[in-house]
C-alpha cells in the first residue's frame, strides 16, 4: 500500500477541473487480492473506488471523499486466448488496445472501440459498458462479454457465465455488473467473444454546409437500408477545432461532417462504400474517401484538438432518438451561446449519441460554473427529447442526481434497492451512479 498521489485521483474530467482525494492506493496483483482488499474495506468501513485506465469522462474513477483507490493495472494477464474458438479470457487490467491487437493478429475482431484504447482497460470498459464508433453495427462492450469474475461484498470472488455463448440460468447478474461503474462489484476478469475480422474497411466522408443538411444525409443512409459499420458526425464547431488536420482537407463553407465506414470482404466493402458515397453525395459540398488509418487516427485526435483550444473541455454524452439529432445538435450550440461558452459537438450519429462539449479554461472558475449550468440544460434537453443523459460515459459523479429525473421515483427505488443488496454498507464507489 502507498499514499494516494495526484495521478490516481483524476480521470479525463480533470480538464474540467475535477480532482478527488484519497487516503490509500492499492495495486493488487491477483483477483484473490482484490477480494481481500474489499474484505478489509468491509471490516473497517473504508470506502473504495475501483480504477481502470482513468480515461472516464464522468468522474467515475475519481474518489470524491477519501478512502482507498483500488487500481486494477497489475491484473494484466491474458489467461487464455483461443483464436480457433473465437474467445479470450483476460484480466480486468488488460488494455483495450492489447485485446484489439491480439485478435487482429489471428484474423479476428474485438469490436468495441472506445477512443482511448491504449489507456483504457477491459475492466473499465465493462464497468462503463463502453461504446465507440463501431458500436453502430457491432454493439457496445456488454454484447462481447460472455462471462465475468468479480469481487463482491463482503469480500468474495464470484463467477457468472464463462467461455459459453448462451446462458439463461438465474437472473442476468452479468448484465447488472456490466455498466454498474464499480458500484456493485469489482470486475477482476472477463471472457470475451471475438469474431472473424472483416477483410476490408473503407470510410466515406460527406461534408455539408450545415447541421440540417448533414442530418438529412444521415437519415437518408438509414432509410436506404445500407448498414455501415460506423456512422459518425462532427458539427461546425468541432470542424473549426479539428478540420485543419482532416486528411484530404475540408472544403470552404463546410459546417458539418458525416463519416461512414463500409466493411466486409474486399468486394462487399468496396460496393457498400460506393453506395454510401452516392447516398451521402446528395446535397453535399464534397464526398471523400480517405485512407482508413489516416481517417481514424485523425478522428481519435478530435477530442484533443478541441481541448487544445483553451486547455479544457466539459463534455457530456447525451443520447436522443435519431430523428431528434439535428434538434439536439442545434440546441447544444444554443445552450452554449446562452451561457457564453464556446461550444461544439461530435459523436456516434447512428446511435443518436451527441458528445456535447463546452470548451473551457480549467483555471477559470466562473467559466466552469457556466459549463456546469449548461450541462444541466443538456441533460434536461435529452430527457425532453425522449433520450438519455448518458449513452456511454455513465452517470459517475458529474451527472449525480439526474437518474430520478430521467426514470421517475419507482424505477430509481428499485435501482437503489439493488445497490443495497450488492453493497449493504455503501462502500463501493460511493456517490456514483446515483
Ligand atoms: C480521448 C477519449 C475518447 C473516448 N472515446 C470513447 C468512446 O468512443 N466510447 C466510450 O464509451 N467511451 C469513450 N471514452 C471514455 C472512456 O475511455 C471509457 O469510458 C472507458 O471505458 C473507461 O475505461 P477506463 O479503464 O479508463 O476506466 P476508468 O476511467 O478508470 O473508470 C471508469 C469507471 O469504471 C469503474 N471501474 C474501472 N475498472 C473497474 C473494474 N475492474 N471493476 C469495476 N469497476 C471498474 C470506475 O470506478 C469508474 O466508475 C473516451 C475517453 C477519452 C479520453
Amino acid at each position: 500500500m502507498a499514499p494516494a498521489d495526484d495521478v490516481w485521483v483524476r480521470d479525463a474530467t480533470e480538464t474540467r477541473g475535477i480532482v478527488g482525494r484519497a487516503d490509500l492506493l492499492v495495486l493488487p496483483t491477483s483477483a484473490e487480492q482484490v477480494a481481500e482488499v474489499l474484505a478489509w474495506c468491509y471490516r473497517h468501513d473504508v470506502p473504495l473506488t475501483p480504477r481502470g485506465g482513468g480515461t472516464g469522462f464522468a468522474g467515475g474513477a475519481v474518489p470524491v471523499d477519501g478512502g482507498l483507490v483500488l487500481a486494477l493495472d497489475r491484473l494484466e494477464r491474458v489467461r487464455s486466448f483461443e483464436p480457433l474458438l473465437w474467445r479470450a479470457h483476460v484480466e480486468a487490467g488488460v488494455r483495450t488496445g492489447h485485446v484489439h491487437r491480439l485478435a487482429r493478429e489471428s484474423g479476428l475482431l474485438f469490436p468495441p472501440d472506445p477512443g482511448a484504447s491504449e489507456q483504457s482497460q477491459i475492466g473499465g470498459n465493462i464497468a462503463n459498458n463502453a461504446g465507440g464508433p463501431h458500436a453502430f453495427k457491432y454493439g457496445v462492450t456488454g454484447r462481447w462479454v460472455t462471462g465475468l469474475e468479480a469481487a463482491v461484498a463482503p469480500g468474495d470472488l464470484i463467477t457468472i457465465g464463462g467461455p459459453i455463448r448462451k446462458d439463461v440460468a438465474g437472473y442476468d447478474l452479468k448484465s447488472l455488473l456490466i455498466g454498474s461503474e464499480g458500484t456493485l462489484g469489482i470486475v477482476t476478469a472477463a471472457w470475451l467473444r471475438l469474431i472473424p475480422g472483416p477483410e476490408a474497411a473503407y470510410p466515406v466522408v460527406g461534408l455539408y454546409r450545415d447541421t440540417a443538411a448533414g442530418c438529412a444525409a444521415l437519415e437518408r443512409v438509414l432509410g436506404s437500408g445500407l448498414v455501415p459499420a460506423a456512422l459518425e458526425y462532427l458539427d461546425g464547431g468541432a470542424l473549426v477545432a479539428a478540420g485543419g488536420a482532416f486528411p484530404g482537407g475540408a472544403p470552404a463553407g463546410a459546417g458539418f461532417m458525416v463519416v461512414a465506414e463500409a466493411d466486409g470482404t474486399a468486394d462487399e466493402a468496396a460496393g457498400l462504400r460506393d453506395e454510401l458515397a452516392e447516398v451521402l453525395g446528395d446535397g453535399a459540398l464534397a464526398v471523400q474517401a480517405p485512407e482508413p488509418a489516416d481517417l481514424w487516427r485523425w478522428r481519435e485526435g478530435v477530442a484533443f484538438a478541441v481541448i487544445s483550444q483553451r486547455g479544457g473541455k466539459s463534455g457530456e454524452d447525451v443520447v436522443v432518438p435519431l430523428d431528434r439529432l439535428a434538434e439536439a445538435i442545434e440546441e447544444t450550440v444554443e445552450i452554449g451561446r446562452r451561457h457564453e461558452l464556446q461550444t461544439c459537438s461530435w459523436g456516434h450519429a447512428g446511435d443518436g449519441n451527441v458528445h456535447a462539449n463546452f470548451i473551457v479554461d480549467p483555471r477559470d472558475e466562473a467559466e466552469l460554473d457556466r459549463a456546469r449550468a449548461g450541462a444541466e440544460e443538456l441533460f434536461a434537453m435529452a430527457i425532453r427529447l425522449d433520450g438519455s443523459i448518458s449513452g456511454e460515459h455513465g452517470i459517475g459523479w458529474t451527472k449525480r442526481g439526474w437518474l430520478e429525473r430521467q426514470w421517475g421515483p419507482r424505477a430509481v427505488t428499485l435501482h437503489r434497492e439493488l445497490k443495497r443488496v450488492f453493497d449493504p454498507k455503501g462502500l463501493l464507489n460511493p456517490g456514483k451512479k446515483e
